[in-house]
C-alpha cells in the first residue's frame, strides 16, 4: 500500500486537514512518548469537538457569550429549544447548566442529520438586539460601530483567516448570518477532553477510598517510574486549559525534582542504544536518498511513502471509520474494527516513510506520533461499550449511556516489544462529594 495518494478534502472548517485528531500543538508526541515507554493511558476515547465558523475556523465564544447570539438551523429553528426533549436521555449531564459542550453540539447535530443544514450564527440579530438598547439614534450608531469593530477584532485576534473569508464573501456581520459547524476532533486536557497519561494524584487530596487507586508516590508520575506528565500530556482532568496546564507543569517540575533527589538516579544508557535510536530517527532521510531516483517524480515512488501522503491517509481512516466530520461524528464496532485493520497497514508502511528535508523528517515523526494517538483512541472507543459523550462521538451500535457498566475510566497500555495493547477498566472514585 506504500505510496498511495489520497486526495481527500472533507467538508471542513478549513485549513486542509482541519486542526484535527490530535492535540493542536504537540501533534500527539506526548501520547506517543508515554505509550512507547509503557505508561498506562486514560480517557483516550474522550475527545473534544469544537464548533467553529465554517471554512476558516473563527471562534464562536465571543458570539455566544459576549454578543448573546443564538444559532439556528437553515429554516430558523432554534435547535437548543426544539431538540430539548433529547436532554432527558443524557441525564444528569443533559440537565446541568451550563449545558456541557458536547450536549450543545449534539442538539445541533440532530438538526444537521435531519437535513436542516446549514447552521447559522445569527450575528445580525444579536447585533440588532444590542443596538436596540441604545438611548437614541446617535447612541445606536456608536453602538453599532463598536460592535462591528469588536466582531472583526475577535477574528483578527485569533483566526485572521476568518476575517479574510468574511471580506472575500462580502459578509457584514450586522447584515447577514454566518455558517457554523462542528469540526475535527482534538485530544487535550480541556474543553471536556481528558486524554493523557494515567498519573498519580497529589497526596494531600486523597481519601482512604482513593489512596490505593489514585496515588503512587509522586504527584503526576505516570505508571512508569520517573516518567512525569502535565498539561495535555496527563489525563482524566478535563478543565485545565492553558493556565491549568502551566500550573500543572510547575507542580510536575517540583515533583520530578523530588523524585530525582530521593532516588539519586541518572539515566545510564549504553551508547549502542543511543546510536540505534539516532539511526531510527534519521531513517526517513536515508530512505529518500536511497530511492528518490527510482522514478521521475520523487513524490510517486514504489519504495516509500511521503509524510503528506501518510498524514492524509491517517486523517482519512480516522475521519471515515472513527467518527470524524464526514461521518457526522458517528461510528460503530464494525467501522472501528475495520479502521484498526487499516491503521495496521498504515503502521506497516510507516517503516518506509521518506523525507526530503529536515522539515519532512519532523512531519514524518509527527504523523507516526499521531498514528499512535489515533490507534489508542479507536481502541478506547471500542472498549467503552456505550455512548457517553454524544456530540463528541456517537456509537450507533451502543447508542445509550450505560452507568451500570461504564461509569468508569477506560485505560490502555501498549507494549512496544510485542505490539500488543492491554485495555483496563479503572473505577471512578470521588475525591470531593
Ligand atoms: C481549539 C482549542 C481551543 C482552545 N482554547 C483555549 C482557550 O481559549 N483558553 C485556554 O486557556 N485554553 C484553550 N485551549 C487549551 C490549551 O490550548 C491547552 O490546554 C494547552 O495549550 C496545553 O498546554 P501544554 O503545554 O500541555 O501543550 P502544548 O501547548 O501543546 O505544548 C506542547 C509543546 O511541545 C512541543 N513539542 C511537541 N513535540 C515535541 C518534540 N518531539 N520535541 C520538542 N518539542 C515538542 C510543541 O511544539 C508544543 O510547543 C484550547 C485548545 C483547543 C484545542
Amino acid at each position: 500500500m506504500g505510496g498511495a495518494v489520497h486526495v481527500f478534502k472533507p467538508r471542513s472548517t478549513g485549513e486542509g486537514f482541519g486542526r484535527s485528531w490530535y492535540p493542536p500543538f504537540n501533534s500527539g508526541a506526548s501520547t506517543f512518548f508515554t505509550l512507547d515507554a509503557g505508561a498506562e493511558m486514560t480517557c483516550q476515547e474522550v475527545r473534544f469537538i469544537p464548533v467553529r465558523f465554517k471554512d476558516a475556523y473563527g471562534p464562536v465564544g465571543a458570539w455566544f457569550l459576549l454578543f448573546k447570539s443564538i444559532a439556528t438551523n437553515a429554516y430558523g429553528g432554534n435547535y437548543m429549544q426544539d431538540n430539548a426533549a433529547e436532554l432527558d436521555k443524557w441525564e444528569p449531564y443533559g440537565k446541568v447548566k451550563p449545558r456541557p459542550a458536547n450536549i450543545r453540539n449534539w442538539l445541533m447535530m440532530l438538526d444537521v442529520m435531519d437535513g436542516k443544514s446549514p447552521i447559522y450564527m445569527q450575528t445580525a440579530d444579536a447585533i440588532q438586539a444590542i443596538v436596540d438598547t441604545a438611548a437614541d439614534e446617535k447612541d445606536a450608531k456608536k453602538k453599532l460601530k463598536e460592535l462591528e469593530a469588536e466582531a472583526w477584532e475577535d477574528f483578527l485576534d485569533m483566526t485572521i483567516s476568518q476575517a479574510i473569508l468574511w471580506a472575500a464573501t462580502n459578509t457584514e456581520p450586522d447584515k447577514k448570518p454566518s455558517e457554523i459547524m462542528a469540526c475535527d476532533p482534538y485530544f487535550i486536557g480541556s474543553h471536556s477532553g481528558a486524554s493523557g497519561a494515567w498519573v498519580s494524584g497529589p497526596e494531600d487530596v486523597q481519601t482512604d477510598e482513593t489512596m490505593d487507586e489514585y496515588f503512587w508516590g509522586y504527584a503526576n508520575m505516570t505508571t512508569v517510574s520517573g516518567l512525569f506528565a502535565a498539561g495535555d500530556a496527563s489525563g482524566a482532568s478535563s478543565h485545565k486549559f492553558s493556565s491549568g496546564s502551566f500550573t500543572e507543569g510547575r507542580i510536575v517540575g517540583k515533583s520530578a525534582l523530588a523524585f530525582i533527589l530521593d532516588n539519586n538516579t541518572l539515566p545510564n544508557v549504553d551508547q549502542s542504544v543511543i546510536d540505534e535510536r539516532i539511526a531510527e530517527i534519521l531513517k526517513p532521510l536515508d530512505m529518500y536518498e536511497e530511492h528518490k531516483d527510482a522514478t521521475t517524480d520523487p513524490a510517486i515512488n514504489p519504495n516509500y511513502i511521503r509524510p503528506t501522503q501518510h498524514i492524509y491517509r491517517l486523517q482519512k481512516i480516522m475521519d471515515e471509520y472513527a467518527g470524524g466530520v464526514s461521518a457526522q461524528f458517528q461510528t460503530n464496532d464494525k467501522l472501528m474494527e475495520r479502521g484498526l485493520e487499516l491503521l495496521a497497514f498504515l503502521k506497516e508502511d510507516s517503516e518506509n516513510l521518506a523525507a526530503d528535508s529536515l522539515h519532512e523528517l519532523m512531519r514524518s515523526w509527527e504523523s507516526i506520533h499521531r498514528m499512535y494517538q489515533a490507534e489508542s483512541h479507536v481502541r478506547s472507543m471500542l472498549f467503552r461499550e456505550e455512548t457517553r459523550w454524544p456530540g463528541y462521538y456517537f456509537r450507533n451500535d451502543k447508542p445509550t449511556m450505560d452507568n451500570d457498566n461504564w461509569l468508569a475510566f477506560c485505560n490502555c497500555k501498549y507494549d512496544r516489544n510485542t505490539g500488543e495493547w492491554e485495555m483496563i477498566k479503572r473505577p471512578v472514585k470521588y475525591i470531593t462529594q
